[in-house]
């Protein structure tokens, strides 16, 4: 059984085909969404999820969370002391989505496709790539993320003709995709978008301008007052999301300590307020749809359909901004945190050939230009570091294409050919993806000619070849964002020592998130609802460890209720706020 992963900045989701058709695996708290948050606990043993989500606000310090902003990156994370790399917390976070779907199918499952952000880079897909293996799985295919939310909306919409421009913002990407269907062919035809622009920075924008109007920045005031910075957070992503409903949201900003009761200083945002503030935010998204529908050779008037996907997409302000500014209503059929992962499963049914979606055709483009470095006359100097691309983006692919190079010196026997990926007129802007050593080229002039063809595979795999026309010498090398730049031996020792964290009993976490739900309720509450919140803390978890079951769960059900008549319902993994 191959799943299918949405790997999110902010919520992570798995998904199965089963039954002719995609279907999404529960967690342990019985919801779809996993929050991307992983937290160590004082005993060393790992929580992910709802429960490390809800840690991550009273102990900030032991929680990490976004770190798929550093895919592809050397940079390390600090929890508890410990140091990290994103695609290790990303594989403890595929790891536990793994055990659910074995929970759920009650077999083993080591394959997956993962999607990413179609404007990953090469490095961010290695990085995921590698973060699948440490879990444990084979990794058989990373596929785009629109194009998996493609796959969903196509898969049960096979007979449509129309043309498609998909918006997925979630947590911390934004993509913008233009596609194609046609009697079961998806073709995606563009794609763009920005790796550092999602939900979170119109929630940090507003964090950032709350604190502003009791003077304080949110840079310092993150050094100096974690605590007060990640409860204001919360409360202002609550606030973000409660405008999808109301007109006027309070948000409660914490004390320095950071605790809110009730006779906290009270900040009122109003919508209008709000699309006022993240204006600038909102303003950057028309560059990659403007840029997306060039690339298409296409304008907004020939859009049959806007589709939204990733939570974010969810604020008002976002419709209403588009709206204005294109023209356009975008709609959502689908759940738009949904549709990835349902979209990943339905790749994975036609990786495994299943029989549902044998009318199914699809094709994805390289999301970025590809190309070599080159040197360039000017003014009878030669200057290096210029990039001449061979394959342009948005090119379908499996694609093979040839440029044509030249030698420099007369008699020269051999060059270095750097391999890159971007945009930029000038090698230093884009990405190295590797180097292709070609020797042995026969004297001759200079300007003796080379020919490089570039070709480029559905999984997002580069062959590089040099052929010497002179000669019929050729030189090639794969340079593959599915290898990870570590040898079979390194994968091995990554994967065993990812291991060795031990997850916190899976039957045992949603009782571990309630404990944390109610320590932060603890610090919202007068001071008189929290003695007696603390008293039935206390009582519940005597309970806990009694083994006692029915009084246990009683004292638990009667936890609940007073959670609820304080205002702060615990909710359930499967229930909807
Ligand atoms: P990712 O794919 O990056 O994990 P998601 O698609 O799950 O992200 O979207 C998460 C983002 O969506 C978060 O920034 C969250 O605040 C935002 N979000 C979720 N629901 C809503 C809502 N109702 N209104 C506004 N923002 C929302
Ligand atoms: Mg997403």
């Amino acid at each position: 059984m191959i799943v299918g992963i949405d790997l999110g900045t902010t919520n992570s989701l798995c998904a199965i085909f089963q039954d002719g058709k995609p279907q999404l695996i529960p967690n342990a708290h019985g919801g779809f969404l996993t929050p991307s948050v992983v937290a160590i606990l004082q005993d060393g043993s790992v929580l992910i999820g709802d429960a490390a989500k809800e840690m991550r606000v009273t102990q900030p310090d032991r929680c990490a969370s976004r770190f798929k902003r550093l895919m592809g990156s050397e940079e390390k994370i600090e929890i508890a002391g410990k140091q990290f790399t994103a695609p290790q917390l990303s594989s403890l976070v595929l790891r536990s989505l793994k055990t659910d779907a074995e929970h759920f199918l009650g077999e083993t499952v080591d394959e997956a496709v993962i999607t990413v952000p179609a404007y990953f880079n090469d490095n961010q897909r290695r990085a995921t790539k590698l973060a699948g293996e440490m879990a444990g799985f084979q990794v058989r295919r990373i596929v785009n993320e629109p194009t998996a939310a493609a796959l969903t909306y196509g898969f049960h919409d096979r007979n449509a003709e129309k043309h498609l421009m998909v918006i997925d913002l979630g947590g911390g990407t934004f993509d913008v995709t233009i596609m194609e269907v046609f009697e079961g062919a998806l073709e995606i035809v563009a794609t763009s978008g920005e790796s550092m622009l999602g939900g979170e920075d119109f929630t940090d924008r507003l964090v950032s301008h709350v604190l502003q109007t009791v003077g304080k920045q949110l840079e310092s005031a993150e050094m100096r007052q974690p605590l007060l910075v990640s409860r204001l957070r919360q409360a202002c992503e609550q606030a973000k999301i409660g405008l999808a409903r109301n007109e006027a949201v309070d948000i409660r900003i914490p004390t320095e300590d950071g605790l809110s009761d009730h006779s906290q200083v009270l900040f009122q945002l109003r919508s209008t307020a709000f699309l006022e503030m993240m204006e600038p935010l909102l303003a950057r998204l028309l560059g990659p749809i403007q840029r997306a529908l060039r690339d298409s050779e296409r304008s907004i008037d020939d859009i049959d359909e806007v589709i939204f996907v990733g939570g974010a997409t969810r604020m008002p302000c976002l419709s209403d901004f588009l709206s204005h500014r294109l023209g356009v209503r975008p709609r959502a059929d689908f759940n738009p945190d949904e549709v990835v992962a349902l979209g990943a499963a339905v790749q994975a049914a036609l990786i495994s050939e299943d029989r549902a979606v044998d009318d199914m055709v699809m094709t994805d483009v390289c999301p970025h230009t590809l190309g070599v470095e080159i040197m360039k006359e000017l003014g009878g100097q030669r200057v290096e570091g210029y990039f001449s691309p061979v394959i342009h983006r948005n090119t379908t692919i499996p694609v093979s294409k040839e440029g044509m190079f030249s030698t420099v010196e007369p008699n020269q026997y051999s060059l270095e050919l750097r391999v890159f990926q971007g945009e930029g007129r000038k090698v230093k802007d884009n990405l190295l993806l590797g180097t292709l050593h070609v020797t042995g080229i026969p004297p001759g002039p200079a300007g003796s000619p080379i020919a490089v063809r570039f070709t480029y595979d559905t999984n997002g795999i580069l062959e590089v070849e040099a052929i010497v026309p002179s000669s019929g010498k050729r030189f090639s090398t794969v340079l593959a964002p599915a290898s990870t730049g570590l040898t079979k031996k390194e994968i091995d020792k990554a994967v065993r020592e990812m291991q060795q964290f031990k997850f916190y009993p899976r039957d045992e976490v949603e009782n571990q998130r309630l404990l944390l739900f109610c320590e932060r309720i603890v610090g919202e509450v007068s001071p008189f609802q929290r003695q007696e919140l603390e008293a039935a803390i206390d009582v519940w978890e005597q309970a806990l460890s009694s083994g006692d079951r029915e009084f246990f769960e009683s004292t638990k059900a009667g936890l609940l209720v007073m959670l609820s008549s304080l205002g702060f319902p615990f909710i359930g993994g499967n229930e909807t706020p």
